[in-house]
């Protein structure tokens, strides 16, 4: 706080009361200065002036040193010492806040008076009407600027200069080269944009990120932006603030876009080849992997656990795709290269169908569904006590047929009857035994099974994979009915051209 302004008026009819005399006034506002820590004073004071009028000579000075001089603080005893109306008290506190100086009443009640509050709130009703009536007038001057054929602001298109002096785009011819070079590779030598964008990087030209490579994203937006035929849209997104620091771009209606004409870098006819040259790659690539990306967006890496993406590699007419853990992308600029994980690509097809077909399988055998959640729930546990189911089923199965040999031998007189007997009587003991373990095992497994959503899933698997609609469609969405995650990871450390590969996979049931 260096210099602060005090201001006091006193009106000729005032001057007889007491409480509002001049003295009482200064004193006060003196106080006030000393506290804010003020170092110089400058005292205004109009002696016998009505506050109707804003025409008073203390404050028209006090007026004009705000708009010369730097004041911190201009301190007045209360609003109506001020103005006595409304729009003075308005128009007077603008002055003093544009001139970036504070605005400190001594009556220190007054923001919570019923006057106070009616002030302020009416000051920021005014200053939103003011805002609004900015915001409209520079709607208008910008709607006025691009009806004229003028480009309202600088957005800095790759293949263009902006020339301040005729509001408009210049092309800039190194970079309109390339852009050219895009189009036709798209045109004539019908690229897609991944290919374009990597023989650009091949070559070493430069992206509109200067020192950063192209990226498949940017590729696509030039070659769909209609500048390049000739047109600049203008009015075509709408801004607004949200929050603090936060603004929302929307899409204006069509009808409120305004075409700004511009330098053409390609022909019309050849823009509009490059948009149907587009669409056909969008539609064809679909074609060509509608069945290798069952599982897309489930899989997740056996490794590291981050979820796979897709990946292509081959050539155009056979493409052929992989899932990849995500942290591997040669464009992810996410990972760096101690983060990538080790994990091997897995071929779409392959894992697709692996999963697929085991999920078929235990839709017609629930017993396997059973097995498999259990495997999952307590792995080593469960796997021995199946394992002796096994072996027990084998054994009695083994001693049934003795008991068929048995008989026959019996049949034909190879042994007496007390031998048949007797054999036949081991035999079933052996087998009653058998079956007593094996309930015991059963018991085992149904005491350590999962709870209830074991039926659930069978029920879900049942109705999506028991149908023999075995369509694209039908197969992602029994996939996608059925699985929340497939972690997959390849274990053979194979090279070899001709080597399957071998996978382990785990599911998650949603
Ligand atoms: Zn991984």
């Amino acid at each position: 706080m260096n210099k602060v302004a005090v201001y006091v008026r006193v009106s000729t009819a005032e001057q007889a009361e007491t409480g509002y005399s001049l003295g009482t006034q200064l004193k006060a506002c003196r106080k006030r200065a000393v506290m804010l820590g003020a170092v110089q004073i400058e005292e205004f004071v109009d002696d016998g002036y009505s506050g109707e009028f804003i025409d008073r000579p203390a404050l028209t000075q006090l007026r004009k040193m705000l708009s010369n001089d730097e004041v911190s603080a201009v301190i007045v005893y209360d609003p109506d010492r001020l103005a006595r109306n409304l729009a003075h008290q308005l128009l007077i506190t603008e002055e003093i806040e544009q001139a970036g100086a504070q605005l400190v009443f001594v009556s220190v009640s007054f923001e919570q008076s019923p006057e106070g509050k009616l002030f302020y709130s009416i000051r920021g009703a005014v200053s939103a009407y003011e805002k609004e009536k900015i915001k409209e007038r520079s709607l208008r001057g910008k709607i006025g600027k691009a009806s004229q054929g003028k480009i309202i602001a600088d957005a800095k298109p790759f293949g263009y200069t902006f020339n301040k002096e005729i509001s408009n785009y210049e092309i800039n011819e190194s970079e309109a080269t390339i852009i050219r070079q895009m189009y036709n590779w798209l045109v004539t030598e019908k690229n897609g944009t991944a290919t374009i964008c990597k023989r650009l990087n091949e070559m070493g030209i430069p992206s509109p990120r200067k020192k950063k490579p192209w990226i498949v994203s940017a590729v696509y937006r030039l070659l769909t932006n209609p500048i390049y035929q000739g047109t600049h849209v203008a009015m075509r997104y709408r801004y607004q603030k949200v929050g603090l620091n936060k603004r929302v771009k929307t899409l204006r209606p069509e009808t409120e876009w305004i075409t700004i004409p511009v330098p053409p870098i390609v022909k019309p006819t050849l823009w509009q080849n490059a948009q149907n040259q587009l669409k056909e790659n969008k539609s064809k690539s679909k074609r060509n992997l509608k069945h290798e990306q069952l599982l897309s967006g489930l899989v997740y890496c056996g490794k590291c656990g981050r979820k796979m993406t897709i990946t292509y590699s081959g050539n155009k007419d056979q493409p052929k795709s992989y899932y990849v853990c995500i942290s591997q992308r040669s464009n992810s600029t996410l990972y760096s290269e101690q983060e990538r994980c080790p994990a091997r690509r897995i071929p779409t097809e392959l894992l697709d169908q692996t999963v697929y077909e085991h999920l078929y399988q235990l839709s017609t055998h629930p017993r396997l569904i059973k097995q498999y959640l259990l495997t999952r729930q307590n792995p080593v546990n469960t796997k021995n006590l199946y394992t002796s189911l096994e072996r027990l089923t084998e054994n009695k199965e083994r001693l049934e047929k003795q008991q068929t040999m048995v008989l026959r031998w019996y049949r034909q007189q190879m042994i007496v009857e007390a031998e048949a007997e007797r054999q036949l009587k081991e035999i079933s003991d052996r087998i009653i035994d058998l079956e007593k373990n094996m309930a015991k095992v059963n018991e085992e497994i149904t005491r350590i099974s999962p709870p209830l959503s074991q039926t659930e899933i069978l029920t879900v698997i049942t109705k999506h994979f028991g149908q023999n609609d075995h369509s694209y469609e039908a197969k992602r969405s029994a996939l996608q009915a059925v699985i929340k995650k497939v972690i997959a990871e390849r274990k053979d450390t194979s090279w070899a051209k001709a080597s399957r590969p071998e996978i382990e996979i785990e599911l998650k049931f949603i």
